[in-house]
C-alpha cells in the first residue's frame, strides 16, 4: 500500500523471484488513500481463494491502517511472512509450520556455511516482533546461548564483544564497530538502510568489522536474498499444506 520506495523494490523483487521459481502470484499495488476496510475485504478474498497458497502484505501500512488487525486477518495457513499470532506461537513452542522469512535465511546462511550454534554465545541486537525476537528464538531452538539487546541496552558493546555469533538488526547504518566485535566471530548483518547518497548500507561498519569478524555477511547482497528465498520456501509449503486440507 502507499508509494514506500523500499516496498516497491521489494515488492518487485519477489514478484521476480516467484517468476524464477515458476510460481504464480498477484500483485495488488492498493493506493494510499485505501481504507482499512478495503484492505481487510481483500485479504478476505485470498483468504478464501484456492488457488492461492500464501498471502503477504508488505510491511509498512500507511498510518491510518492497524498493521496487527491486518496482519491477524491472514489465514494462519497462508501466512507465508509467519507474523500471525498463531504462527509466532507455534515457533515458540518449536512446531511451526512456517519460519519468519528473514530469521530463517540468517539461520540457513549459518548452516550452510558449516557453522554449529550449539553452545555458543549467541547476541541479536534489535526485538521487533519480525526479525530480532524470532531470530533469537531459532538461535535457541539451535541451543545458542540468546543474549537479546535493545536501545534500552547498558554497555551494549560488553554484549557484543562477546558474542560467537552476532546479529545486528537494528536499523542504524554502520551501528556495530569493528571494535564491538569478538575475534573470530560470525556476523550477520540484517540492516538494510539507504543512505543519503543513496547507497545500501547495513547496520555492521563492514570495513571495519571484517578484519575482526571470523566470517561476515555484506549488504546488499547476504540476508536480503536469504529472506526472499525462504518466502518462496514458505510458499511451496503452503501450497502443499493447503492442498492437503
Ligand atoms: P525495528 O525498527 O522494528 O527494530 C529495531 C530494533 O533495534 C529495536 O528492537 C530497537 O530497540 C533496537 N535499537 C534501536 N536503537 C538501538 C540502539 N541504540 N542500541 C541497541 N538497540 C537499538 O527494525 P526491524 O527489526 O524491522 O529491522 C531492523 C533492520 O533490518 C532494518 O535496517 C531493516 O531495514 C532491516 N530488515 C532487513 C530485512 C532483510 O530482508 N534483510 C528484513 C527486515 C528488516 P527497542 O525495541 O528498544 O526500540
Amino acid at each position: 500500500m502507499g508509494e514506500d520506495p523500499a516496498s516497491r523494490v521489494y515488492v518487485r523483487n519477489k514478484e521476480r523471484a516467484c517468476e524464477e521459481c515458476g510460481i504464480y502470484s498477484e500483485k495488488y499495488a492498493l493506493p494510499e488513500e485505501t481504507t482499512q476496510e478495503e484492505l481487510l475485504g481483500l485479504i478476505d478474498t485470498l483468504n478464501n481463494k484456492t488457488s492461492i497458497s500464501g498471502i503477504l502484505v508488505q510491511l509498512p501500512v500507511p498510518k491510518h491502517i492497524d498493521e496487527k488487525t491486518i496482519i491477524n486477518a491472514i489465514a494462519p495457513n497462508k501466512d507465508v511472512d509467519a507474523f500471525h499470532p498463531v504462527n509466532v506461537g507455534k515457533i515458540m513452542v518449536g512446531n511451526y509450520d512456517f519460519l519468519p522469512c528473514t530469521p530463517a535465511g540468517v539461520m540457513e546462511l549459518i548452516k550452510e556455511s558449516g557453522i554449529d550454534v550449539e553452545g555458543k554465545e549467541c547476541v541479536v541486537v534489535g526485538r521487533s516482533n519480525i526479525v530480532g525476537k524470532p531470530q533469537a528464538m531459532l538461535l535457541l531452538h539451535q541451543n545458542g546461548t540468546v543474549t537479546i539487546c535493545h536501545s534500552k541496552t547498558k554497555d551494549l558493546a560488553a554484549k557484543t564483544k562477546n558474542a560467537d555469533i552476532l546479529v545486528a538488526a537494528v536499523g542504524i547504518p554502520n551501528f556495530i564497530k569493528g571494535g564491538m566485535i569478538k575475534e573470530g566471530a560470525v556476523v550477520i548483518d540484517v540492516g538494510i538502510n539507504r543512505l543519503e547518497n543513496k547507497k545500501l548500507c547495513g547496520d555492521v561498519e563492514f570495513e571495519t568489522a571484517e578484519k575482526i569478524a571470523g566470517a561476515i555477511t555484506p549488504v546488499p547482497g547476504g540476508v536480503g536474498p536469504m529472506t526472499i528465498a525462504m518466502l518462496m520456501k514458505n510458499t511451496v509449503k503452503a501450497a502443499i499444506i493447503n492442498k492437503s486440507k
